[in-house]
């Protein structure tokens, strides 16, 4: 889930035909494998939620982040100032071959043993936060930290098949957390070219479908995303598009207008990141048809892909 769930409405769709305009006019290309999907199965009980769904500043009103001119390139950790002498390019069935990839599976199992933990405030930058939180759950008890564990697992898999250098901020591994704002600082450290944060959501039931969040621009204390809102976005338009093709999944009816993303400013993992990075959230585990897919481990294995698919394209650009 979100680490700060706040109450959000739910408009009734409206209008398939409609709708498909104004998704592909916000976010072009983005939710193209959606859009095939649709266009091709059928199979999907309802359209895409109304783009004028209530919810916090979304990527239907926000506009498109431009570079960050003002940036200094040599102050972005994620590049090599001096990458050196070419090397040999990487065999075409490995084309993300010297690509580091941080996964980071939201939460850990447990959480939920070591509350002063992680009910600890922790900096990140804009305010302090909780250092992590244990994450929701299906009504029928499946944690969403082993949701977690378990897509980061397959997505690992898939990265490192096509030649990626992965690495997980946690793996079960330890008792709690880490915390938001170390999450953050281990994909710093990697110097990751691409950093995943996976979820699942728990809001109210009736509330379906996937979303990925990507990082406001912030900027107080260490935090300062001016440097990465663009390629943040980028990558998660990617993903976004790459997982409803491999899902078949909508994107979120109950937030971000339709298109699948949101833009937050309170998440200290993206907050602090220094490289591109996004949330995902799954689906709403709360809710009984989007509980019925995250439990299945066939349709785990599709959204690991469509994960894959995305930051594959994001890295080869
Ligand atoms: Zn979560």
């Amino acid at each position: 889930m979100s680490y700060d769930e706040s109450p959000q409405s739910v408009r009734r769709r409206s209008g398939r035909s409609s709708l498909t305009v104004a998704v592909a006019a916000l976010v072009p290309g983005a939710l193209a494998g959606w859009l095939v999907y649709q266009g091709t199965s059928g199979a999907e009980s309802g359209g895409p939620p109304s783009a004028t769904a209530a919810g916090t500043p979304s990527a239907a009103t926000a506009p498109a982040p431009s570079p960050t001119p003002s940036a200094d390139p040599s102050a972005d950790p994620g590049s090599d100032p001096d990458p050196g002498p070419p090397g040999p390019p990487p065999p075409p069935d490995r084309p993300l071959t010297g690509k580091v990839v941080v996964i980071d599976p939201g939460h850990n199992p447990t959480n939920r043993d070591h509350p002063a933990e992680i009910n600890k405030p922790v900096d990140i930058g804009t305010t302090s936060k909780e250092c992590d939180t244990t994450g929701t759950a299906t009504d029928s008890g499946y944690a969403e930290a082993a949701f977690t564990l378990d897509v980061s697992h397959r997505l690992r898999t898939l990265l490192r098949e096509l030649g990626a250098t992965v690495t997980l901020t946690q793996d079960a591994d330890r008792p709690f957390g880490p915390c938001v704002d170390e999450r953050a600082r281990i994909g710093n450290k990697a110097k990751a070219d691409a950093v995943i944060s996976v979820h699942a959501d728990g809001s109210a039931s009736g509330n379906r479908g996937f979303h990925v969040i990507l990082p406001a621009l912030v900027k107080g204390g260490a935090a300062d995303t001016a440097a990465i809102v663009g390629p943040s976005r980028e990558l998660g338009e990617r993903i976004a598009g790459n997982f409803a093709r491999e899902t078949g999944s909508a994107p979120a009816n109950y937030l971000g207008g339709g298109t699948g993303l949101d833009v937050r400013e309170d998440l200290g993992g993206l907050n602090l990141s220094k490289v591109p990075k996004v949330f995902v959230e799954c689906g709403n585990m709360r809710d009984s048809h989007d509980a019925a897919l995250l439990t299945a481990p066939e349709w785990r294995q599709k959204a690991a892909q469509g994960l894959a698919d995305g930051i594959k394209g994001f890295l080869m650009k």
